[in-house]
């Protein structure tokens, strides 16, 4: 059966349109849930399910074992990147030591591992008094640095991930959470003392309604390689902090300035009547017009520009957002991408600040006429083209998406040499 959906559409609306905001209340309700936000917390509930139906179906032990092997594979994978990683190699230890505080954990390891291995034999010291628990766990911080760690039991790994979970919620979760209120209202407070004193061009009512439409979830570290203690997703209206914000200076740079990317100006996009996932498309053919699928995309946060294809103007914005933390949090400092940082203060010698802080906060409102769309953004070009000559900025986007942010700050710290890269691209 073949079934004909509507042709999407899209059109540019502000963010006063009040679908936009309907659109929080929606993603509050059903969305947010589903993100995962402690490692291996949803193996382990699919796994209890698996356990479950396997009792009622009477499987036998080797189709469970197979099963959790299965299933825990790719955790044991991605650990052990971590493990190889050098700078979150820590973390991976600590994740394959910490549980053997617990003794069901001890436990399991006896059972599982075989007699005479290294670990089991430690355990059974322990127990009999020959060795310091505390010698013990040092032993495990190096002994994991030679076993291949894959081939750790499955029921003991499944133990390890069950501890990391419930430790998760109660150590990193649970304080982060609290934070969280105080956070927001300090964060309001420095706003609008800033705003007041002109260091922010931006209105009060924006910083709250945006502070309320944000959701803040803390997230495991563990699933984020890349190394990111904060991040905003625009589109989910979803700031996430990691739970390896250590300390609270940490996470107030984090939550700052995590927010500031809140605050910055948006390119909203409503596209209409595009059925792509089956939910929507499902939907579409039972209700019709009444369950017409409306989504919002940012092609613009603060400066980053975006298409399908790429992204523009990344380091400016993450640049602009530093300091920016700086301007409100005064102390402690952002100490997140220096080089950019670097990049902007060279053309800050030409560029005077105010006009990238109005860029940056500036929205983009489609009821005005086509040439007061964006006034602040073309005021920003049009003086860097008169300083830098035509094109110069997306010139300069273009060598530091090539070449790095660090090879441009060496170019740009040369007398004139701004030159080679305009002359670079013609
Ligand atoms: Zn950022």
């Amino acid at each position: 059966m073949s079934f004909e959906f509507p042709k999407p559409t899209s059109t540019r609306v502000n963010e006063f349109q009040s679908g936009y905001h309907h659109r929080f209340e929606l993603l509050s309700r059903y969305k947010r849930e589903r993100l995962e936000r402690i490692w291996g917390e949803k193996t382990l509930e699919q796994l209890a399910q698996y356990y479950k139906l396997a009792k009622e179906q009477g499987l036998s032990q080797e189709e469970i074992d197979a099963k959790r092997s299965d299933m825990l594979k790719p955790l044991k994978e991605w650990l052990e990147k971590i493990h190889e990683s050098q700078k979150y190699h820590d973390r991976a230890v600590e994740f394959l030591v910490a549980p053997f505080e617990e003794d069901n954990v001890l436990q399991v390891a006896k059972q599982e591992l075989k007699a005479g291995s290294e670990v089991r034999e430690m355990i059974e010291d322990v127990e009999r008094g020959r060795l310091l628990p505390e010698l013990f766990e040092a032993a495990l911080d190096g002994y994991y640095d030679e076993v291949d760690r894959l081939d750790i039991p499955d029921k003991l790994f499944e133990a390890f991930v069950s501890y990391h979970v419930k430790r998760f919620r109660k150590e990193n979760e649970a304080p982060i959470k609290n934070e969280i209120p105080g956070l927001k209202r300090r964060f309001r407070k420095r706003c609008f003392e800033a705003i007041s004193g002109l260091q922010l061009p931006l209105q009060k009512e924006v910083v709250s309604r945006r502070l309320r439409e944000t959701r803040v979830i803390v997230k495991d570290g563990l699933f984020m390689l890349e190394g990111h203690l904060g991040r905003f997703d625009v589109d989910n209206g979803v700031i996430t902090i990691s739970g390896w914000n250590d300390t609270l200076n940490e996470l107030e740079l984090t939550f700052t300035h995590e927010m500031m990317h809140v605050l910055s100006g948006r390119l909203i996009w409503e596209i209409k009547d595009r059925y792509e996932d089956a939910e929507t498309k499902l939907l579409y053919a039972i209700f019709g017009s009444k369950a017409q699928s409306v989504e919002y995309e940012h092609r613009r946060i603060g400066v980053v520009f975006s298409t399908s294809k790429k992204f523009r103007f990344f380091w400016l914005n993450e640049a602009l957002t530093a300091s920016l933390t700086d301007d409100v949090i005064k102390r402690p400092f952002d100490v997140s991408y220096p080089s950019e940082r670097k990049l902007l203060s060279l053309l800050e010698s030409k560029i005077p600040r105010p006009l990238f802080l109005a860029a940056y906060f500036e929205n983009f409102d489609p009821e005005k006429p086509a040439d007061q769309r964006i006034p602040h953004w073309n005021a920003l070009i049009k003086k860097i083209t008169e300083s830098y000559g035509s094109g110069f900025l997306v010139k300069l986007d273009k060598f530091v998406q090539e070449k790095g942010v660090d090879e441009a700050v060496k170019i740009m710290e040369l007398p004139e040499g701004w030159r080679q890269i305009q002359g670079m691209y013609a």
